[in-house]
């Protein structure tokens, strides 16, 4: 009796008929195909022990011919507020700035709190199904939530034991002075769980860059922890706080690699060529970009980012909550949009906008020389319903099992509907 791969699995076991990629077919320069052929992964421990010939009638696991492609992760969302488990609700029209937003959240924070710790692990099980197995997530720190957003947030992922990781961003969401958080984000920034400091909008909402900022990278400093800041604001004060972002990461390189910037939408309003400048800054500076890839009518300039070396790191942001209700979950959809936003639609170009969801990781480099998985490596990965990457990315494809540091789910056995 051969286990299916709709069961969960632990510890060591063999997936038999498991799909790789292992190179590009070339029509003269053009990569016209990727080619793939099936294996038998052992796995043991968390980790690929062996990568063999498939060897159809072992007794193993039956993947039944799915591609296996790393796990994906979303690198800017907010599971400790969302409504997701609650009854429907579109974007309020009384919500228009951040400032009515932040009003808006002292008044249902409190409710939220009472569910928020089952919600999350919902929302956590829908990002699951959709293949994602880690997850940078900034969670409020303000005044009115204290440290229970974080708490209940950090409870959840303990009841995600063994599935699911984050790194998480302490997040002043109403204002480091425009409210008292400033204390808060001092013990929040002790946390061990904390990998960054948050901030939001300097200007709008504290009405001082350079005073916000400093606090904010001498938290970070003090902690060693790295910063990662919203910033809505277009125009002038955007990009002067992005500049004064870059200056601080220069002049302190442990903060290098360690500073992103979420949102950025000021850099959506340059000309080509100030694009072209502050893209080579901030890549010289290791200050990176988060984004949920947003249009209403501006697009970001993805394209120059990478071109220059920048790191675009991607996230669904909000999934059904008071921001937004366009988060769908789904890492693929994201690559997806992008690749329908800038024009990436050949087989070649598809293969490589895998890394948005991935973020990094693709099965094979620029020259198709196969680089995961190799032996030794986590075993985190998804089966998909899809020939290669390229098709993954372009049909969206269905996640039909995922596997987190050698912890294998059935995607549709994940829970993810109805509070526990
Ligand atoms: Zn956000």
């Amino acid at each position: 009796m051969h286990p299916s791969y709709t069961t969960k699995a632990t510890g060591h076991y063999i997936l038999k008929n498991v799909r790789l990629e292992t190179g590009f077919e070339y029509d003269q320069q053009d990569v016209i195909r990727t080619k793939t052929d099936l294996f038998c992964i052992e796995i043991d421990d968390g980790n690929i022990k062996t990568i063999q010939t498939n060897r159809p009638n072992a007794e193993a696991i039956d993947a039944e011919g799915r591609l296996l492609l790393p796990a994906c992760r979303d690198m800017h969302v907010h599971l400790d507020k969302t409504l997701y488990g609650l009854p429907w609700q579109a974007h309020s029209p009384k919500l228009k700035t951040v400032k009515e937003m932040i009003a808006h959240e002292q008044k249902i924070i409190p409710m939220l709190l009472k569910t928020s710790t089952a919600r999350a692990e919902q929302l956590i099980g829908l990002l699951q199904r959709y293949g994602t197995t880690f997850a940078r997530t900034h969670v409020n720190i303000d005044p009115t939530s204290g440290l229970e957003s974080l708490e209940h947030l950090m409870q959840a992922l303990v009841n995600k034991n063994h599935t699911f990781e984050a790194e998480l961003v302490a997040f002043p969401q109403h204002g480091l002075y425009y409210t008292d958080s400033a204390p808060l984000m001092r013990e929040a920034a002790k946390v061990k769980n904390i990998g960054f400091i948050g901030g939001v909008d300097p200007y709008t909402i504290d009405g001082a860059i350079e005073k916000t900022i400093d606090f904010t990278v001498q938290l970070a400093l003090d902690n060693n922890k790295g910063m990662d800041i919203h910033l809505h604001e277009p125009g002038e004060s955007g990009i002067k706080t992005i500049h004064y972002l870059i200056e601080k990461a220069v002049e302190n390189p442990q903060l290098q690699g360690k500073t992103f910037i979420s949102h950025a939408f000021a850099l959506a309003y340059l000309s080509s060529k100030e694009t072209e400048e502050i893209a080579e800054k901030l890549a010289d500076a290791q200050v990176g970009i988060a984004t949920s890839v947003p249009f209403r009518g501006t697009i970001m300039p993805i394209p120059t980012l990478k071109k220059y070396g920048v790191q675009v790191l991607v996230g669904n942001d909000n999934v059904q909550d008071h921001w937004s209700t366009f988060g769908s979950g789904n890492m693929l959809q994201k690559a997806n949009l992008i690749a329908q936003l800038y024009g990436y639609e050949t087989e070649f170009e598809l293969s490589r906008a895998l890394q948005f969801a991935t973020q990094p990781m693709l099965p094979l480099d620029d020259e198709g020389n196969q680089q995961w998985p190799k032996v030794g490596d986590e075993a985190t990965a998804i089966l998909v319903d899809a020939s290669c990457s390229a098709e993954a990315v372009s049909r969206i494809a269905t996640v039909k099992a995922l596997i987190n540091k050698g912890n294998l789910s059935a995607a549709h056995q994940i829970p993810f509907e109805g509070l526990a």
